[in-house]
């Protein structure tokens, strides 16, 4: 029997989304049922929205950070069960190509081929409108809706005594954010740090870089609000980029730049800027996600001259089930903030109000609830 579910719906890009009925079809071999909680949204799925990502088919429905129960389970579904709480990550990392094989689960690329396909690791997809038309799941997860059907592999069973509300952001702010800081660059104690881009996942690089034991924590933003939230996540030193150049605010601060420059807005400008705020040696690491097309310019000479390490940042770098469960475990001993990260609730039909807040820079990361 098909579910029924309502989901936002991506049918134009550049267009406010519209809240449908749609039917799932059954669950698969490996495939379940959640019924999302809450469900995070993340600036990806804004760029989604506004066509960044041309090359990712429509219509779609976004979302990949929710959380929920499982009301029905596939065939061949083993680790979970009818009532378990769980959280979606965005990587079915398979377990068996070269990347898994080699521990690098935030490469795998029999998740990364359903990613760009959007559909679910199958290959299929499972969302129907009103007259029957497929629509596709954005990260095989889609989870802005009501129900979504997934992958056993793209959730995560909550064992611990945690709200599900609270979860639903861990599964891309989270691991992308404190992943970057921890992971993909491994800021070292003692060290320099430097954030541009304060959303969900800037906090979180700002939450890591404070776990590994920087010293000087600067955050960078154009709005004051999100600067002052910055340090209670361990931002030691605020520049506000409208009203002071970051790279002289840097010097300042830091003498000859930081040993560790993380951009987090997705803009071009921004990947350029950190690169400039690092010190000789230092490591820049690019989280945001420019539109497809646009190309970062580096001097070259500069770069041969001062042995700067540029990186890319996919997923923090993680093993998203390992540590999701690492993360969740620092929540619990008071170590980490999830709490904090949520500005604000939203019902599905306000998606739209989602956007324009985070347009605006109103909040860090707004969740819905179905
Ligand atoms: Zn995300
Ligand atoms: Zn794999």
């Amino acid at each position: 029997m098909p579910i029924q579910s309502k989901a936002a719906v991506i049918r134009r890009y550049g267009e406010p989304l519209a809240v449908e009925d749609v039917e799932l079809l059954d669950p698969g071999p490996e495939e379940l049922v959640v019924k999302i909680e809450a469900s995070g949204v993340c600036h990806s799925d804004l760029s989604l929205a506004r066509g960044y990502y041309p090359d990712i088919p429509i219509p779609i429905v976004p979302g990949h950070e929710g959380s929920g129960i499982v009301v029905e389970v596939g065939e061949d579904v083993e680790s979970l069960k009818k009532g378990d709480k769980v959280f979606t990550i965005w990587m079915a990392s398979c377990l068996g190509c070269e990347y898994c094989l080699s521990g690098r689960f935030h490469l795998c690329q029999n998740a990364l081929k359903a990613i760009v396909n959007a559909s679910l690791p199958s290959g299929e997809l499972k969302i129907r409108d009103r007259s029957g038309n497929q629509i596709h799941h954005f990260t095989s997860t889609a989870a802005l809706a009501s129900h979504i059907v997934v992958h056993e592999k793209n959730v995560v069973k909550l064992t611990l005594d945690v709200p599900l509300d609270k979860v639903a952001i861990l599964g891309c702010a989270v691991l992308t954010g404190v992943g970057a800081a921890l992971k993909t660059a491994g800021v070292r104690e003692g060290s320099s740090v430097a954030v541009i881009g304060l959303g969900g996942v800037g906090m979180n690089i700002i939450q890591g870089a404070r776990l590994a034991g920087a010293e000087k924590i600067i955050a960078i933003d154009l709005y004051d609000s999100k600067l002052e939230w910055a340090v209670k996540f361990g931002a030691t030193h605020l520049v506000n980029a409208a009203r002071e150049d970051p790279a002289e605010a840097v010097k300042k601060i830091t003498g000859d730049g930081v040993d560790y420059a993380f951009e987090a807005t997705g803009s071009v400008k921004a990947m350029e800027l950190a690169y400039k705020l690092t010190r000789r040696g230092g490591v820049v690491t690019i989280v945001g996600v420019e539109r497809g097309g646009v190309d970062i310019r580096i001097p070259a000479l500069d770069l041969h001259m001062t042995e700067k390490t540029i990186k890319g940042c996919y997923y923090g770098s993680s093993s998203p089930r390992l540590d999701a469960l690492k993360y969740l475990s620092l929540y619990k001993a008071g170590k980490l903030m999830l709490d904090e990260l949520v500005t604000r609730s939203y019902r599905l039909e306000e998606i739209n109000d989602v956007f324009r807040d985070m347009e605006e820079g109103r909040i860090i990361r707004g969740v819905v609830k179905p």
